[in-house]
């Protein structure tokens, strides 16, 4: 990413919006803006997702693994507003497992980057199902979108699921049952 280049846009745009980019409180904002797109907001941008998933374990292990409510934060590539909420990442293995903190990752990477909610739960199921090459593999992602809030509707509180099955899953329907009602239950014990 080009930092001094996305800086000059940032004082740009304040600019180009009416506010004097030197008075006091806007002096360091086209740096710190810059700084948070590229460290945080957009760093996955332009990584390859595999990249997550380095931790790759041989185990027999044959259950559902769930890894449920990883918290992420993107950004909407049609408004560049944020979309936020959880994902549920499931797969059943046939004979290589991964960290489950790589899950959370790769959740992670698939949301630093410009995107939409759709093809983000698209991605976090084929790196998945490609990298442990498993049984199959279910995505459920549940986000609020500023751009619906924000703007355009106006319609705080509303959620917008998106899921992806891979595998088994596509045709299974008791194993995308166990799934639901196990993302569903919010209290495992
Ligand atoms: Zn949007």
């Amino acid at each position: 990413m080009d930092r001094k280049r996305l800086e000059a846009i940032v004082r740009q745009f304040l600019e180009a919006i009416g506010e004097d980019p030197d008075r006091e409180g806007l002096r360091d904002t086209p740096a710190r803006v810059a700084r948070m797109y590229e460290t945080e907001l957009l760093m996955g941008q332009g990584k390859d997702l595999r990249e997550a998933l380095n931790t790759v374990f041989t185990e027999s292990y044959g259950g559902l693994v769930l890894v449920r409510d990883i918290p992420f934060y993107s950004l909407c590539e049609h408004h560049l507003l944020p979309f936020f909420g959880k994902a549920h990442v499931g797969y059943v293995p046939r004979g290589k497992v991964v960290g489950l903190s790589k899950v959370a990752r790769l959740v992670e990477a698939a949301a630093r980057r410009l995107t939409i909610q759709e093809r983000m739960t698209e991605e976090i199921a084929d790196t998945l199902y490609e990298t442990l090459n498993p049984e199959g593999v279910m995505v459920v992602l549940e986000a609020e979108h500023f751009c619906m809030t924000m703007r355009g509707v106006q319609r705080p509180g509303t959620i917008t699921t998106t899921a992806a099955a891979r595998g088994h899953f596509v045709h299974d329907t008791r194993a995308r049952d166990e799934f639901f009602s196990l993302i569903r239950n919010k209290k495992p014990y």
